[in-house]
């Protein structure tokens, strides 16, 4: 896998396309995090592999922010799609047999879950998870905890990694949005239940909903407390708010009912899209039936609407994802037990350095820390060194293996990655670490 060529080079196809798309794309790019620092341009995928225009191959662990949970271009699901172009493509009315199917496994799937919408993206989805808890409790104001993502939109857009200045504060991370949106988001501490009830005592009845990621994996992996799940479903249920788990990262990724079967801890709303559908765009929103109806046009007051919700390729790569995962229960021990090996690893090898680093994770997910453990919540992150793992990430890419660019993010294993891949990533990982001292 690791090849020799040199990754600065500019005589590559791969430059090329991107001088041509910087013309075209602001930045070169569709979506701003796919741009970060160097010019990346990939022409195809293959299990744990992607290949890029000058036919370099990397290991995926990136695996698309998450999206793909099988491995790329997976039979698994591209043959079921393959079979679906051509059937049923679009009508704008009534409902098809897939999304029926569908729903019927993802609620028994998601424990939680009684009833689903399905959208075109996880963004999609929290936006309406969040108006739908607005809808139900008749408040106004939400809790986010610093360091959680769920989306693009107004409502959460904020307080992700944020500068230790702006942490906890107001830090949107787009322009554009109006100051009473921003000032309806209030930020909490994530492992941290004093401070979510401090906002309760400071803003009584008036919170809507806490949404959270159940373990925080837009900073890596911040594993939650058992006694902090627990205690956020006793306050929110005490105070009359919705508890939301944006559930799209781990959702079908830690298990097939989500990190919420993993603590036994139930949320109202489970928000869920990427992985389930290995690729292809889908998410969705499920929840008890009593808040749910209230997407119903006839007899509810919330507006479902997407000329796209259900589609096609995306119920059925998402049908195929899940009956895979259902009939392979495997997929899990295997995923977690590659994960944990990573993660053994990595601390072995920081450890005999004497690297000042702390790796996460939970299940095929890991992160690297370069910060001194342990690492619990996002007070502790601020004192990773994003240079150290900028070198590191670099320094892992030149050799062929391919992890998210920020820092505080993390890895994904994949469905096809084998013992003999991690074997490879940590050899490639003590020669760098090494290096790096
Ligand atoms: N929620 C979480 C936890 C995410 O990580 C993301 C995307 O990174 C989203 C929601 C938004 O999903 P999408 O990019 O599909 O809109």
């Amino acid at each position: 896998a690791a090849s020799d060529h040199d990754p600065r080079s500019t005589a590559t196809r791969g430059w090329a396309l991107h001088q041509a798309a910087a013309e075209l794309l602001p930045g070169g790019v569709n979506s701003a995090t796919r741009y970060v620092g160097h010019p990346y341009a990939f022409g195809g995928g293959d299990g744990a592999y992607v290949v890029d225009l000058d036919g370099n191959r990397y290991l995926d662990y990136h695996a698309a922010f998450g999206a793909i949970l099988l491995g790329h271009n997976s039979p698994i699901v591209d043959d079921p799609v393959r079979a679906a172009v051509g059937t049923v493509d679009l009508f704008g009315l009534g409902v098809t047999e897939l999304e029926v199917e569908l729903a019927k496994r993802v609620t028994e799937a998601i424990p939680s879950a009684e009833m689903m919408i399905a959208t075109m993206s996880g963004s999609e989805a929290t936006a309406q998870a969040v108006r739908l808890a607005r809808a139900a409790t008749g408040r106004s104001l939400l809790v986010k905890f610093q360091g959680g993502f769920h989306g693009w939109h107004d409502a959460v857009a904020r307080n992700v990694i944020s500068r230790p200045e702006l942490a906890y504060g107001r830090d949107p991370l787009s322009a554009g949005i109006l100051d009473h949106v921003l000032d309806a988001t209030l930020v909490a501490e994530f492992n941290d239940l004093d401070s979510v009830r401090a906002l309760f005592e400071q803003y009584p009845e008036r919170i809507a909903a806490v949404i959270m990621e159940p373990i925080p994996h837009n900073v890596g992996a911040l594993v939650p407390a058992q006694e902090f799940v627990e205690g956020l479903r006793e306050l929110t249920h005490d105070e009359g708010a919705v508890l939301i788990f944006d559930e799209v990262i781990t959702g079908f990724r830690h298990s097939l009912g989500g990190y919420q079967e993993v603590v036994g801890v139930m949320p109202d709303l489970t928000t869920f899209g990427k992985g389930m559908a290995n690729g292809y765009p889908i998410g969705g929103l499920a929840g008890p039936r009593s808040l749910m109806e209230r997407f119903d046009g006839q007899k509810g007051d919330v507006l479902l609407a997407g000329t796209f919700n259900g589609y096609t390729l995306g119920a059925t790569a998402a049908i195929a994802t899940i009956d895979h995962l259902r009939a392979h229960p495997e997929f899990y021990t295997r995923t977690h037990a590659l994960g944990a090996r990573i993660r053994d690893g990595l601390t072995s090898i920081v450890t005999e350095l004497g690297i000042e680093a702390t790796v996460a994770g939970f299940g095929g997910v890991f992160s690297l820390y370069f910060a001194a453990g342990p690492i619990r919540g996002y007070r502790d992150l601020m004192r990773n060194d994003d240079q150290a793992y900028a070198a590191f990430h670099r320094r892992m890419t030149d050799k062929g293996f391919l992890m998210i660019p920020m820092s505080l993010k993390r890895n994904h294993v994949s469905g096809s990655h084998t013992d003999e891949d991690v074997d490879r990533t940590l050899e490639a990982a003590r020669d760098v670490l090494a290096g790096m001292k």
